[in-house]
């Protein structure tokens, strides 16, 4: 079931149409849909129960959506939290997550950050070098505690997504190297500061293909045979995320069954906890960036410039990474043509899509790119002085603003001319 329906000519986010939150709210404004969301973390749980997975540990990548909303519709529905800083952290435990099932992840915790984490009694470090590991034991074993741990593993294995969301390669500054992952395994285990209970991985986002995450997978279970094998434990087996969603209508990707599948397949006879760290599959296509027209330019070609009052500062991933976003009128009146659309940001990497064939919109109607829930608004900047973006979560005919635009004139506020300027 879909909650973003076209009812009456008009496009509206479970019952609510979309133009009454950009009158209340105004526009840019990122719209989440609760429904869609606890559909996509119900549907990715029951793919890999039905599969087999027993008791599996399902923890949000949060950053895909730190919003205080989204996570706390994910809590409810049983979901821990994947952290990598000391923000996020702060963010699950605020959102009602349980310690426990907070996972900490990240190449560069600092020390600040692994105390957090042990204060707040987080349920797993997942330890990225020898050296973090050491670091960590240090304090754990000062604070008189210690921490439970797994150790990232760089499976050397190419995700065949775009390079800039690649982590899985032996290049790529994530996790030990595969080879010398169950020496650091052992030595860490000896540490009094540490309970060492398992192994993660994570190759990239926004994959394709179940084919390298199986390939990655087999080579995590031939290094589990070869821990176990040198004396230590393997309870636990953090899997990542990186499934991909479809950015483009007719694009097909592998669901959340065909994933659960695979893993179970892949996983046989492991004797561990599976854990888990979805991101994008569950907060993707719960959202949209509404925005408003706010010209048409006529081009050198016959191709008309469409100017959005969204930009790159609020959408920043047709800018990093080419990204597609599927753009549609909320009120369509059936007449396409094709466009290019921008924002007003001073930078030509301020393009949304060049030459598309799109609803034809004119100065002041609302669209949509849709697809928009995960890495929007978090990666949102302000750039050339514009407002933070704001975001709106609906459920059934009920909206609220869970997070607020912040203006131009309160970020000035922050800045302070120096006294021997004055
Ligand atoms: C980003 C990230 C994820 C989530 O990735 P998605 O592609 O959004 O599912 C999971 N684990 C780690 C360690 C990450 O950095």
């Amino acid at each position: 079931m879909d909650h973003f329906q076209i009812i009456n000519g008009v496009l509206h986010v479970e019952d609510v149409p979309l133009p009454r939150i950009a009158d209340e709210v105004g526009t840019p404004v990122y719209v989440y849909s609760q429904a869609t969301l606890v559909r996509h973390a119900q549907v990715f749980r029951d793919a890999l129960l039905n599969a087999g997975v027993d008791n599996p540990h399902i923890a949000f990548a949060i950053k895909a959506n730190p919003n205080l909303g989204v996570l706390r519709v994910l809590a409810k529905e049983g979901y821990g939290a994947d952290v990598v800083s000391g923000g996020e952290l702060t963010r699950a435990m605020a959102a009602g997550i349980a310690p426990e099932d907070i996972v900490f992840s990240g190449v560069g915790k600092t020390a600040e950050e692994m105390v957090q984490g042990l204060k707040s009694g987080i349920g797993q470090f997942n330890i990225e070098s020898e050296e973090e590991g050491r670091e960590l034991a240090a304090f754990a074993e000062t604070m008189g505690l210690r921490a439970t741990a797994a150790l990232r593993v760089n499976p050397d294995v190419d995700a065949k997504t775009h390079g800039k969301i690649s982590t899985g390669k032996a290049e790529n500054k994530f996790g030990v190297a595969y080879d010398r992952a169950a020496g650091i395994y052992g030595r860490l285990a000896h540490l009094p500061g540490l309970e060492m209970r398992g192994l993660a991985i994570h190759i990239g986002s926004q994959m394709s293909s179940l084919e390298p995450l199986e390939a990655a997978i087999g080579k995590l279970g031939a290094l589990i045979r070869d821990v176990r094998a040198s004396g230590n434990n393997v309870t636990h087996a953090d899997l990542g995320g990186g499934l991909g969603v479809p950015y483009q209508r007719d694009a097909v990707l592998p669901t959340p069954e065909d994933y659960g599948a695979m893993v179970a397949r892949a996983t046989k006879g492991w004797d561990v906890r599976l854990m888990f760290e979805p991101g994008r599959v569950i907060c993707g296509n719960a959202g949209v960036l509404l925005t408003r027209v706010i010209r048409v330019k006529a081009s050198a070609s016959n191709t008309p410039f469409v100017i959005v009052d969204a930009a790159m500062n609020d959408l920043a991933r047709p800018a990093l990474y080419d990204a597609w976003h599927d753009f549609d009128a909320v009120a369509p009146t059936g007449q396409t043509g094709a466009a290019h659309i921008v924002g007003p940001v001073c930078e030509t990497g301020d393009t949304f899509a060049m030459g598309r064939e799109i609803d034809t919109v004119a100065a002041n109607d609302l669209a949509v790119f849709r697809t928009a829930g995960a890495y929007g608004a978090t990666m949102a900047s302000t750039y050339n002085s514009r407002g933070l973006v704001p975001e709106v979560l609906v459920s059934g005919d009920r909206f609220a603003v869970v997070a607020e635009r912040i203006m131009p004139a309160t970020i000035l506020d922050a800045e302070h001319v120096p006294d021997w300027l004055d």
